[in-house]
């Protein structure tokens, strides 16, 4: 990679930030508290704009759950449960939930925790939030170029980024760093900024990066012309979904090609991992087999339309289950009580990635020490969802983004503050 900076601005600062997403600028804050002189370099005319997103729906800033509790909704390709739970709980400890909603009342920002353990700002809204946390990184020293795109690194004698400038006004810059952070996101929303793209300089410096995939995101499946008429954009809900040998409870949505839904994306990491993604679903979770095949006990025929009353299966899915089984309907309560409590469906591949609420794969946690730098390019620290973790929807998206921020951020200022 040359770099031989044409008419580019070189710059000179202790952290150099890449990446203004919620990891990036919590990165920025705890660096420039540390004392060090912080740029936030982002491709964008403006940070934060993923993060706008998210509060469009309602932003779910983090969970109540115990740090423990929240370290076992992680995943980490290549480590087992406990070894997730130690790297995830160190994280957290950093800068736990607790924190979080510290953190978001010193910007006057009050939170919420919904009856699901959820946590949200009161107004909901990521705006508010992130125009106040601009002012606060504004008013500690830390600078913002934006319209630069990162595209190379070189780590010899000195730390020098390369950046092109995205715009016809935007030049581009070289920047001499103590100490980088790189927090450029996953994959999804390309719209946001997200691309990914920076996957190809970091292989290319020899650092493994796992393909980054959909996570958080629907999956295809061929549904009954009748299941699509009558049950397209309605929840199913209050179903235990199981996966491999992941279960959880939650939410189902029948959708034009497939599925959504919250049950659906916590099973994601084990969708992934099955040769066939299959799912077994058990619409009546609180009814044991027994009970169900008790109270359809004197049925003889015409079993869906007794169980649907006798059971009380609701208007959505008795209709699913019409469409489902038009062409094998149950003939014996028995069947009837399997189709409802061990229904298998067969799903095809995962939305595409620019349509899913997050990523999974990114920079491999085995080239990175425990303060998030990765070991064969020193002082280069990585932050945020461009890390090969995974978690399902819920607040621990933004909470590991925030936690691994504040690792990053404080050991980028202490490898610069040290030397
Ligand atoms: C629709 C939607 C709703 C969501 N809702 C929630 C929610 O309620 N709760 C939750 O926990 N999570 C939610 N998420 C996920 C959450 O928004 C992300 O996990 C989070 O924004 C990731 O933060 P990040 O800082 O790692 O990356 P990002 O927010 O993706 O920021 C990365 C930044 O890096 C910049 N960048 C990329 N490449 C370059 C480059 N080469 N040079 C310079 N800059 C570059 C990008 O422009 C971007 O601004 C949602 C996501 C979506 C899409």
């Amino acid at each position: 990679m040359s770099f031989t900076p044409k008419q580019e601005t070189v710059l000179h600062c202790d952290v150099a930030v890449v990446g203004g997403g919620p990891a990036g600028l919590r990165a920025a804050e705890v660096a420039a508290l540390g004392g060090a002189r912080v740029i936030v370099f982002e491709q964008n005319p403006s940070v934060g704009r993923k993060f706008l997103v998210a509060g469009k729906g309602g932003l779910n800033l983090t969970h109540e759950a115990s740090v423990d509790d929240f370290a076992m909704h992680y995943s980490v390709a290549g480590l087992d449960l406990i070894q997730v739970q130690g790297l995830w709980r160190a994280l957290l400890e950093g800068f736990d939930p607790k924190a979080l909603r510290l953190w978001a009342g010193s910007l006057g920002i009050e939170t919420f925790s919904a009856s699901s353990g959820r946590v949200y700002p009161k107004e909901m809204k990521s705006a508010p939030l992130l125009r106040r946390w601009v002012e606060r990184l504004r008013c500690l020293g830390v600078e913002f170029r934006m319209r630069q795109r990162w595209t190379g690194l070189r780590t010899r004698e000195k730390l020098q980024l390369e950046f092109c400038g995205t715009s016809d006004e935007a030049t581009g810059c070289v920047v001499e760093a103590g100490a980088a952070v790189l927090a450029l996101g996953g994959a999804s929303w390309p719209q946001t900024g997200s691309t990914g793209i920076w996957s190809d300089i970091l292989t290319k410096l020899g650092v493994e990066v796992a393909p980054l995939e959909a996570s958080n995101c629907g999956w295809e499946c061929e549904w009954p012309q009748e299941v699509l008429e009558r049950c397209e954009g309605k929840p199913l809900k209050n179903v235990r979904v199981s996966a491999g040998k992941a279960c959880v409870r939650g939410e189902l949505l029948v959708t034009r090609y497939g599925m959504e839904g919250g049950a659906l994306y916590a099973l994601g990491a084990a969708l992934r991992a099955l040769p066939q993604p299959t799912l077994i679903v058990d619409f009546k979770p609180d009814s044991s087999a027994e009970s169900l095949l008790a109270r359809l006990g004197s049925a003889r025929r015409n079993f869906l339309s007794e169980a649907a009353m006798r059971w009380r299966l609701g208007e959505t899915l008795t209709c699913f289950l019409t469409g489902l089984l038009k062409d094998s309907p149950p003939e014996s309560a028995d069947a009837m009580v399997q189709a409802v409590k061990h229904c298998e469906i067969r799903l095809g591949k995962s939305r595409p990635v620019a349509e899913a609420i997050s990523t999974a794969g990114g920079v491999s946690f085995g080239e990175l020490d425990e303060t998030l730098m990765v070991r064969r390019l020193p002082g280069v620290f990585v932050a945020g969802e461009m890390l090969a973790w995974d978690a399902p929807t819920g607040g621990y998206l933004l909470q590991g983004c925030f936690s691994t921020g504040t690792c990053a951020g404080e050991a980028a200022c202490r490898w610069t503050t040290n030397r």
